[in-house]
């Protein structure tokens, strides 16, 4: 490691830190004039009146804070039911509010040098360590992508280091997703951001975003000098950045300005789940013309442009140029690319769950449908819609796609959510098996089975196994990164579109290779 690594290395440390360390930084005073500010009307004077002995006490840490505000809050809302008035039960997340707004002390007051302190020292940290590779990487004799010592690193092949690194960002995802009362001093951290995009102060999913963004750009940038050589990878990595900034994050913030629907314009349903909810269709209706424009749009892109794109150039024209998850475990993601399953035994329960989980998202959608255009809650008699649409943003928004897809990079692979659980990917796959003109082909005489593309295919597929036997690959899985045939010395694996037709499914029954022609069996 050069001595600017390291520096960079230390300086990315010190601000991760930091940025942890500012939940710390904030002390909770709750007053009259915080709860006035956050609680509904109808809930004003039972809330004083429940809070009473919190009022005027300084709080030190959030965690004390919160911890007695909840319990006030589910004291009054166990009375409710124990009277069984269902009605009166607060359902509002006021910790979260309150906490925000009770936040006082040095850290609100001067969160502009915290965040400089905390995310941009660590920005600059990170790029310090990655730039220095841009010019050993030019000086070398012969360009190749170089994973050396990548099954030896802790960081790399599933040891300490990414088990603390996993542990981090399953932590992460958890109080994120379902407790992010606790996180309320990073809102503050963002707020200037925030106002400065979008006029509003931050919320979670802000910060989240801000994160993910400068995660994708980050990482985009050590993609781009990791594989300088390759066109393929230096196009679909620009991509990604560009349609994670523009479409996932510039846009949304925009319309939010605007005060229209913040939508991310390439998210589709069945992966962005929520699109037919009452609350959002009734915001694109409220929205007038530009609303009925983003319900035509989104509709559109799942019934036309999904097969018809994918007809064309295989799901790799989303899952690898324009979703923000691919563009996630591309980046992010690419140092634990190799730690996703090959056994035939994940191939099996990658199909029952993904496509289990496509049938989920279909009936779940079906049901809120019907509920709101007949007002009936009930599916023929059993399916209730708002239950099934709570089970689904649990299990599937919340703890699939985030606390597994993310958090267990470092520890399954960078596509675990894409592989087992995005319903999209596997619309997708269904029409690259079955209608799509892309396929791997092999060049097989001229594969050493080394082995590397299996290696290194994030989605678990065994490349080796097609190219011994000159088949071309067509796997619904393939997300077209085209990472196996960058990492292949000899050239064997290309991607193509043709006529379906025209597909090898069989072992070539005639090898050609460097050393004549090899017939099988024979
Ligand atoms: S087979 Fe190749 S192109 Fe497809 S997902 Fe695996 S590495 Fe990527
Ligand atoms: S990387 Fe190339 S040479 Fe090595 S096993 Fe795969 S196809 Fe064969």
């Amino acid at each position: 490691m050069q001595p600017i690594q390291r520096i960079g290395l230390a300086l990315f440390i010190v601000g991760l830190l930091a940025f942890v360390g500012t939940l710390t930084l904030s002390q909770y005073r709750l007053t009259d004039a915080v709860l006035t500010q956050t609680v509904k009307k109808e809930h004003l004077d039972l809330l004083r009146q429940a809070t009473a002995d919190m009022q005027g006490k300084t709080y030190p840490y959030s965690f004390g804070f919160v911890s007695d505000l909840k319990a006030r809050i589910n004291q009054l809302n166990e009375g409710y039911r124990q009277r069984k008035e269902w009605d009166k039960v607060i359902g509002d997340n006021y910790a979260f509010s309150i906490a925000r707004a009770a936040s006082t002390g040095f850290f609100p007051a001067n969160s502009g040098w915290f965040f400089a302190l905390s995310v941009l020292l660590g920005i600059v940290g990170a790029l310090l360590y990655i730039l220095p590779n841009r010019k050993k990487e030019l000086n070398r004799a012969v360009p190749t992508v170089r994973n050396n010592g990548i099954f030896k690193n802790p960081a790399t092949n599933g040891g300490w280091i990414g088990i603390i690194v996993g542990t981090f960002l399953i932590g992460f995802y958890v109080l994120l997703y379902f407790f992010p009362e606790y996180l309320t001093n990073w809102l503050i951290l963002f707020d200037p951001l925030s106002r400065a995009l979008n006029g509003q102060p931050a919320s979670q999913w802000f910060v989240y975003g801000t994160l993910y963004t400068a995660a994708i750009l980050v990482m985009g940038v050590r993609m781009l000098i990791k594989y300088r050589h390759n066109r393929y990878q230096q196009l679909r990595t620009v991509s990604v950045m560009f349609f994670q900034t523009c479409f996932a994050f510039l846009i949304p913030e925009l319309l939010a300005f605007l005060h229209q629907p913040a939508i991310d314009l390439k998210n589709i349903w069945p992966l962005d789940y929520s699109f037919y909810f009452d609350y959002r269709i009734d915001e694109k209706i409220k929205a007038g013309t530009f609303g009925i424009f983003l319900l035509v749009w989104g509709t559109a892109l799942w019934l036309i442009g999904v097969p018809v794109l994918t007809y064309f150039y295989g799901k790799r024209w989303y899952c690898s140029w324009v979703c923000g998850c691919g563009g996630l475990a591309e980046t992010l993601g690419d140092p634990y690319r190799q730690l996703s399953d090959k056994r035939l035994v994940a191939w099996k329960i990658e199909r029952v769950v993904v496509h289990s989980v496509l049938v989920f998202a279909v009936v779940m959608t079906l049901a809120v449908v019907y509920t709101y255009a007949t007002g009936q809650s009930s599916l023929l008699g059993f399916l209730d819609s708002y239950s099934l649409r709570s089970t689904y943003g649990f299990w599937i928004g919340g703890l699939f796609s985030g606390v597994v897809g993310t958090g267990f990079y470092p520890l399954l692979g960078n596509r675990v959510w894409c592989r087992f659980g995005c319903p999209l990917a596997a619309y997708l796959g269904l029409v690259q098996r079955f209608k799509s003109r892309f396929r791997i082909t092999t060049n097989g005489g001229q594969c050493i089975s080394c082995g590397n593309c299996s290696a290194y295919c994030e989605m678990g597929i065994d490349v080796r196994w097609y190219a011994q036997r000159g088949q071309d690959i067509v796997r619904s899985s393939c997300v077209g990164c085209g990472v196996c045939s960058s990492v292949c010395p000899r050239g064997v694996l290309n991607l193509e579109t043709a006529d379906p037709s025209s597909r090898v499914l069989d072992p070539m029954p005639i090898i050609l290779g460097n050393d004549g022609v090899h017939v099988r069996g024979v």
